[in-house]
């Protein structure tokens, strides 16, 4: 049995029923799911978590579905790699890099829809449903077809290539929006009260956010059940920021973690869609709407439902967040590609580039042991880098050729 108490209003505190709702009916806050920390902290080990899958499941106590009804293609333990080359252009000592690239449908999505997906069949929903930037869309619709689910997917229409067609192959409904994702979730908050649907992030919202916390969890564990100091995170909604860092917390909530964990928790957007950089970088606890323009599509929205929280989280952990331009984020997936062999989609170059103008301005220190989430991977966003990288050369098919073309080459690799 789930360990879950309620769904708790984060604004009130007012406490509902576990049902498919997202907002409290006394304050409109979000809801969240609370559960009962003694019970799980009876009840998990770090011997018990190693027993289990090598996938989100293996912290199946902590989250709010049971693990054998689970719609499971694997989703999370993916690998977390020390990055030196990357620390030492940056200037930084111990960094790490949580390789979110390698899920299922190769984004942190595949492990925020495991969750969800689970909840909504353990809810009786036949038909799931979902408004997306792009990766949410290709991971409802391959979990969807996993567990033989009906799926609608809503995506703005002008979504790159290498998440459209990587949506449309497992055969769901796609619905191409003409609007921006703003707009399409609209749509879907109101769809969602005339369809009798699960949208994982409208009304199993709740549900969907605990799949985050998972990014901690491994994470701490991976480190052998210690927290880093500091870990940045790339924000659209601002839900996996703020659930990473509820993670760690819960953590040492349940007895998994010796000491309280004090991790400095920093966000990161593009310059074209950063409302909640801006609030911070401003001091305010104002978010203003935008209208998003930015290479950085799966970040682009531009009224982040989690957007106060996530600054609430970074304030209080004494981190910060960055807005990088478009060539900025260009540059940061190829100091990626070309330092650790890791190919992000451009939120990774996001990140990437944050972590860069923190580390220049010290804020992230040398001495701190570093964790940056790269959330997706790059081949769903060539367009970003196929204008600026291709071949070193191009020769005839044969040995001359090479010879002659040889010298260039080898002054181009230095
Ligand atoms: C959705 C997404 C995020 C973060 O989303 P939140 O809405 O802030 O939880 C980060 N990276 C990628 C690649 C995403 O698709
Ligand atoms: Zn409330």
């Amino acid at each position: 049995m789930a360990f879950v108490t309620a769904l708790k209003c984060r604004e009130c505190g007012r406490e509902y029923p576990i049902e498919p709702s997202y907002t409290c009916s006394w304050c409109f806050g979000p809801l969240e799911v609370a559960y009962d920390y003694d019970a799980i902290r009876a009840s998990v080990s770090r011997e018990s978590i190693a027993a289990g899958p090598l996938s989100v499941w293996r912290y199946a106590d902590l989250l709010p579905s049971e693990r054998q009804e689970s719609v499971d293609l694997g989703a999370g333990f993916t690998p977390l790699v020390r990055a030196p080359r990357l620390a030492a252009e940056l200037g930084l000592g111990e960094l790490w890099i949580k390789n979110d690239t390698l899920n299922p449908t190769n984004s942190f999505k595949d492990r925020v829809v495991s969750v969800a997906l689970s909840k909504a069949l353990e809810f009786g929903f036949k038909v799931v449903a979902c408004a997306s930037t792009g990766n949410l869309a290709n991971s409802v619709a391959a979990h969807a077809a996993h567990a033989g689910l009906e799926s609608y997917v809503f995506i703005p229409s002008n979504l790159e290539a290498g998440k459209i067609v990587t949506t449309a192959v497992y055969g769901g409904n796609l619905v191409a929006v003409d609007g921006n994702y703003d707009d399409v979730n609209r749509l879907c908050a109101e769809l969602a009260g005339t369809y009798p649907w699960a949208f994982v992030n409208v009304n199993v919202r709740p549900y969907y956010a605990e799949g985050s916390k998972t990014l901690a969890f491994e994470t701490a564990e991976q480190l052998g059940w210690q927290a880093p100091d500091h870990v940045v995170v790339p924000i659209a909604s601002g839900s996996q920021l703020t659930k990473i860092h509820k993670g760690f917390h819960e953590l040492f909530e349940v007895g998994l973690l010796d000491e309280e964990p004090s991790v400095r928790v920093s966000g990161a957007q593009a310059l074209g869609c950063s409302p909640v950089a801006t609030a911070f970088l401003e001091g305010s606890e104002v978010i203003k709407p935008v209208k998003p323009d930015t290479i950085a599509k799966s970040l682009a929205i531009g009224n982040p439902a989690d957007g106060y929280f996530a600054i609430d989280a970074v304030r209080n952990t004494g981190g910060a967040m960055a807005a990088v331009t478009d060539d900025e984020i260009v540059d940061a997936i190829r100091l990626l590609a070309r330092t650790e062999g890791i190919f992000a989609e451009t939120a990774g170059g996001v990140t990437v580039a944050t972590l860069s103008r923190l580390a220049a301005s010290g804020v992230i220190r040398p001495d701190e042991r570093v964790v940056i989430y790269i959330t997706g991977h790059g081949l769903k966003t060539l367009e970003a880098v196929s204008p600026v990288v291709g071949p070193t050369a191009t020769i005839r098919p044969n040995i001359e050729a090479f010879h002659d073309a040889f010298p260039a080459l080898e002054e181009s690799s230095k």
